[in-house]
Parts: structure tokens; C-alpha cells; sequence
């Protein structure tokens, strides 16, 4: 008999591996996985290779360089307005990933109930699972946005923490002032409720711009908000991020920390430190919607129906006018016989509901991009 008891037993591999190493094996060009396939930028490099001669391969201190969290207190200061304590609020983390599990472990006790709006990133619900927590899973609509009655239904006197993405992966959408506003009221009257906002993609939003709750003061002494450079700097295999917390849950959040990593790469922080002086996070939104543009106007021929693309590097895509099947089948489908891996979203559905709508990373360069949306104009 097997001595060992799974502690998830429902969780599999995660769907960004599965789809990728699809990809390589059928030779699909890769729209799965959310990752930029375009060289980083020079000046990261330049930076790297002159860092790589410093005297900076040694640990860090736990919870970050100083220079790094004074050089992200500024960026946080600057695009929010928000002071934040270097020093006592704010850690590097090993990507967001790490922050998110981190934080999760630190402050979910065994029986709290912990809100996800599913479709959500999947690295949550083991978290909370792993941590002794309960996931309750609240659907979002059928346009991915939250529908507040449904989720003010889901609170009990055992909610512990709401998990919120915005801008949200995997649709692309992003929350309104009035949704802002509905999680801010809803908070409020639960006072003993957590917020953990995940802000990966703060600075990949198009026509309007996202509302962090960095700007929400009332939600601040009891609100995490973790963000990824993988993201902004496309840099996804740096693996490098960082969590805002109140001081309070801060102390608890590196009690966890200091014994999950204890500090994270000494090299990639050092570099980091330089770089974010020298580069502008303003220009992100319109170097990606250049892309979404591109995307859009490409697909514009094909059988594929484009949803609402807002923020993130993903588009969303309707395809019942080609097939019936389900969308986990469409994707394995899509890579073997047209050469092209998406991501399907029903697999971020606690309950599997499947919309016929699928997911590509539009984080590519010009070629990948024509040579994807010619084989899907195809279809
Ligand atoms: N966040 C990326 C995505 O959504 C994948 C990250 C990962 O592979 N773990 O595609």
C-alpha cells in the first residue's frame, strides 16, 4: 500500500506545462503559456552583464535588498501616490507566485474560508488548500466581471480572505471605478475579512487604466497586493516580484518567508535595482496594445469571436462558430492539427464550465503573431 496521502489530490500538472510542452512536441507555434518570445531589453542586459563582475552573488538580507524595496517604494509612490514603508511593508519575492503561496500560508488557518473568482489563476486554490483553508468559489459572469450580489452571498462568518486578479488573467478584462467601489463597500462591511489582490498585470491596460487598490486607503491595514517584474519588465523567467502588506501581516508574511526562500536571487535584485531607475512603466500599456491592435486586426477574418481585450497580454477568443467541443479537446486539437497552443479556460472554473472560449498570449513578436493568425483565419 502507498504510505503517502496526496495533500491535493485533484491537482494535476498545471495547464501552462501541459500546453507548452504540447507545443514543442507538435511544433504548434506557442500562444499558450503567458509568456513574451521578443528579445529583453538591451539595457537589462548590458546591466546583467556588468553586474555579473560585481560583488553581488552573496545573500540578500531576508526581505530584500534595501536599495531594491527604496527603488520599489518610489515606484509604487509614483504611479500611486501611495508612501509606503520600505522597511517594514514590503518584500522581494521570487515572483509573484512565491508571494501569493507566501502569504496565503502565512495568514490562512485551518477551516478559514477563502473567496476565489473562478475563472482564477490556479496557483490559489492550492495555496489555500495546502494552508488548511476552504476555497468557496464564486463564478464570475459569462463577461468575466465580478457580479457583487453573488459574491456578497458568499461571505460567512468564516470568510477569512477574498483572492482578487486585476487586471485579470485569463480574460483580459479589467474592473470598473463602480467594481472598485463594490469591493471597497463590501469590505467594509466585513471588517474581519483579508483582501489579497493580485496586481500582476498593473501595467498592461489599454484604453483605461487600471485601479489599484494601492489607491484604496480605507482597504489598506488589511490588504496584500503582490505584483510580478516578470511582467513588467518581461523578464517572466527572472521569476522576481513583490508583495505589499500592512505591517501587521507583514511580520507573520516573513515569519513564512525567511523559511520558504529565506531571500530571494542576489543578482537579479541587484539588477533590478538599476533598471527600474532607468526605465518607464508608463509606456507599457501602449507597447502591448500595439500588439492586441495587431492581433485583433489580424484575426479580423477568421471564424474566431474576439472578446473584450482591456488589460493582461491574453485575448480571449469565442469559438462555438467552428466546433461544439470542449474547449480542453479544442486546444489539444488546435495544437496538433493547426499548429497553434492556446490555453483553454475551463480549467480555471472550479466547476469545469466550459464557454467554448479559449485563451492566446499576444506577448509575441510581429512574425509569430502573422504566422499564428494566418493558420487560425484558416480554421
Ligand atoms: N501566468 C502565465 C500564464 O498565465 C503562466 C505562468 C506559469 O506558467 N506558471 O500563462
Amino acid at each position: 500500500m502507498n504510505p503517502f496521502k496526496s495533500k491535493l489530490p485533484d491537482v494535476g500538472t498545471t495547464i501552462f506545462s501541459v500546453m507548452s510542452k504540447l507545443a514543442k512536441e507538435t511544433g504548434a507555434i506557442n500562444l499558450s503559456q503567458g509568456f513574451p518570445n521578443f528579445p529583453v531589453d538591451p539595457l537589462l542586459v548590458d546591466i546583467l552583464k556588468k553586474n555579473a563582475e560585481q560583488d553581488v552573488h552573496q545573500y540578500m538580507p531576508m526581505p530584500g535588498s534595501v536599495q531594491l524595496l527604496l527603488q520599489i517604494s518610489k515606484l509604487i509612490k509614483n504611479n500611486y501616490q501611495r508612501a509606503i514603508d520600505a522597511e517594514k511593508e514590503l518584500l522581494v519575492t521570487a515572483g509573484a507566485t512565491q508571494a501569493l503561496f507566501t502569504a496565503i500560508l502565512a495568514v490562512i488557518n485551518t477551516g478559514d474560508e477563502v473567496i476565489i473568482l473562478d475563472p482564477a489563476y490556479d496557483c490559489y486554490e492550492p495555496a489555500v488548500i495546502l494552508a488548511g483553508g476552504i476555497p468557496v468559489h464564486v463564478q464570475l459572469g459569462d463577461d468575466f466581471l465580478p457580479d457583487w450580489d453573488k459574491i456578497e452571498d458568499a461571505f460567512s462568518s468564516k470568510t477569512k480572505m477574498i483572492i482578487t486578479n486585476n487586471p485579470h488573467n485569463p480574460s483580459g478584462r479589467l474592473w470598473s471605478q463602480k467594481d472598485v467601489d463594490s469591493l471597497e463597500s463590501l469590505l467594509l462591511k466585513n471588517e474581519n475579512v483579508l483582501l489579497l489582490s493580485d496586481e500582476v498585470y498593473e501595467f498592461i491596460t489599454f484604453e483605461n487604466k487600471h485601479i489599484s487598490i494601492h489607491t484604496r486607503e480605507k482597504l489598506l491595514n488589511r490588504t496584500i497586493i503582490t505584483s510580478s517584474f516578470g511582467k513588467t519588465f518581461h523578464i517572466t523567467g527572472w521569476k522576481m516580484g513583490y508583495l505589499v502588506a500592512p505591517e501587521e501581516l507583514m511580520i507573520e508574511i516573513k515569519k513564512v518567508h525567511q523559511f520558504n526562500v529565506f531571500s530571494v536571487n542576489s543578482v537579479a535584485q541587484s539588477c533590478l535595482t538599476e533598471y527600474i531607475q532607468k526605465t518607464d512603466v508608463s509606456v507599457l500599456g501602449e507597447f502591448y496594445q500595439k500588439k492586441r491592435d495587431l492581433f485583433q486586426s489580424l484575426m479580423h477574418e477568421s471564424r474566431f469571436r474576439l472578446l473584450p481585450c482591456e488589460g493582461t497580454y491574453f485575448q480571449t477568443v469565442d469559438y462555438s462558430a467552428i466546433s461544439q467541443e470542449n474547449d480542453v479537446s479544442f486546444c489539444k486539437e488546435l495544437a496538433t492539427k493547426h499548429g497553434v497552443a492556446a490555453i483553454p479556460i475551463s480549467v480555471f472554473n472550479k466547476n469545469k464550465l466550459d464557454l467554448k472560449i479559449i485563451r492566446f498570449c499576444f506577448a509575441k513578436d510581429e512574425e509569430t503573431l502573422t504566422s499564428a493568425t494566418e493558420r487560425l483565419c484558416k480554421i
